[in-house]
């Protein structure tokens, strides 16, 4: 990711599928003027999703996805109808391309009831009608099960017929699907001071803030705030020579204890984990799932998720930290199992708590997904910032801003669905 790109997480996410002579590809290329996707004349050319960040104008910073065909087949094949059908969890927008010439198969309608149940936002394209005047072919059945907000649009990838509606069809959807959820934004006022912690250990990365420091200094930016960032070093003076109470101070989880210790009780303390934690998903069951830990005991299996694979921004602490801070603080010897990117285990049964990193490579609708999946199925949830300020202590202090979760936590309120 450039500086000055959007992250990929906060751009609405615009999923193309449909059956592999669909045309999904040919469309899609249409649709952004670029040669995203592998288009050939054979059946199934896209074997994995492909993505890409651009500007779709006049919708702005999006993720255009490129999916395998639902209806591949073989033992290869329904591996990718698989990926494809995990790529709806992260799908903010999505447009289902049938072959207008011979209509909606089977298929295409067991797609489009999984994007129905998700309450995905939905586009149907009638694709390769070339000509204005080839119309609406045996889509009916489909369409009369169209909710009145999902478009048919009849097009051709070839022509470049529908491509102007359907884009203007991807913004109005999009439009709806845009996250007006704040980071801090929402917790100050204008000229309020706000002062960040941001280690420079070895850690850090070389040059730069990582990516929810820099989210959190423009969301003060844009509450029209003022936001000082100092090392946990400079914090003691800084307070003192500041001449203002400043409203909120937000560290890194991992300097919590100094911090804390260093900023008086009255001013409000919180760390960007749990900042993050509500922004990406439900604060108040990661609060709930966090009490779990105490109750971990011998051979209980705790996951531990992780949603990226590589250039890992929380290093080694998923893996390494975490494991060695619960044997601590239960005294216990759980079972752990990890996975991390987009595998995510169908099956939470077996676990008595999962534990998920921050998302910050994750979109909110995966969030949400997660989330769901371990409600549904029972399972507590919790997440590393959550975890570790409760282990270390400090989670009540960091609920300061929140009160109404704070009270919660104070009351035992929770209720552990296991
Ligand atoms: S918080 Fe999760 S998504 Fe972000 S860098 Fe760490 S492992 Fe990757």
């Amino acid at each position: 990711m450039g500086m000055n790109d959007t992250p990929s997480a906060d751009r609405i996410h615009i999923g193309f599928f449909g059956r592999r002579n669909a045309g999904k590809s040919s469309l899609l290329n249409a649709v952004t003027g670029q040669n995203l996707a592998v288009v050939s004349d054979v059946k199934g050319t896209t074997t994995d999703p492909v993505t890409k960040t651009m500007e779709l104008l006049p919708l702005g910073p999006v993720m255009m996805i490129d999916t395998p065909g639902i209806d591949d087949e073989g033992e290869l094949g329904s591996l990718r109808v698989r990926k494809s059908y995990q790529m709806l969890n992260k799908t903010d927008v999505a447009v289902l391309v049938v072959d207008g010439k011979t209509g909606p198969m089977p298929e295409d309608e067991a797609l489009f009831q999984k994007i129905r149940e998700k309450k995905i936002p939905c586009a149907l394209v009638l694709n390769k009608l070339d000509d204005e005047v080839d119309g609406d072919n045996g889509s009916g059945r489909l369409s009369s099960q169209l909710p009145p907000e999902c478009p048919v649009i009849c097009a051709s990838a070839r022509t470049g017929r529908g491509v102007n509606q359907l884009k203007e069809c991807l913004a109005r959807l999009g439009k709806q699907e845009e996250n007006s959820k704040r980071i801090v934004g929402d917790l100050i006022e204008p000229a309020d001071f706000i002062i960040l912690v941001v280690p420079i250990d070895k850690a850090a990365p070389k040059g730069r803030l990582i990516l929810p420091q820099q989210q959190t200094i423009r969301d003060i930016l844009e509450a029209g705030a003022v936001s000082l960032v100092v090392r946990e070093t400079e914090l003691a003076d800084t307070l003192k020579n500041l001449g203002k109470k400043p409203k909120l101070v937000v560290t890194d989880s991992q300097v919590f204890g100094k911090v804390a210790a260093d900023t008086p009780e009255d001013i409000l303390l919180t760390s960007f984990s749990i900042l993050f934690a509500r922004y990406k998903g439900n604060l108040e069951r990661l609060v709930e799932g966090a009490a779990v830990l105490d109750e971990i005991r011998d051979g209980d299996k705790v996951l531990i998720c992780e949603g990226c694979t590589h250039h890992r921004q929380c290093g080694d602490i998923g893996t390494e930290k975490l494991p060695k801070w619960i044997e601590k603080h239960t005294g216990a010897q759980p079972e752990f199992v990890f996975t991390s990117g987009t595998e995510f285990p169908d099956d939470l049964s077996p676990y008595k708590l999962i534990i998920h990193c921050g998302g910050c490579m994750l979109n909110e609708r995966e969030m949400k997904y997660r989330m769901k999946c371990a409600a549904d199925q029972g399972v507590s949830m919790t997440n590393y910032g959550v975890a570790i300020a409760h282990m270390h202590g400090i989670l009540k202090r960091s609920l300061g801003p929140f009160p109404q979760i704070a009270e919660k936590l104070e009351n035992g309120g929770r209720h552990n669905n296991k």
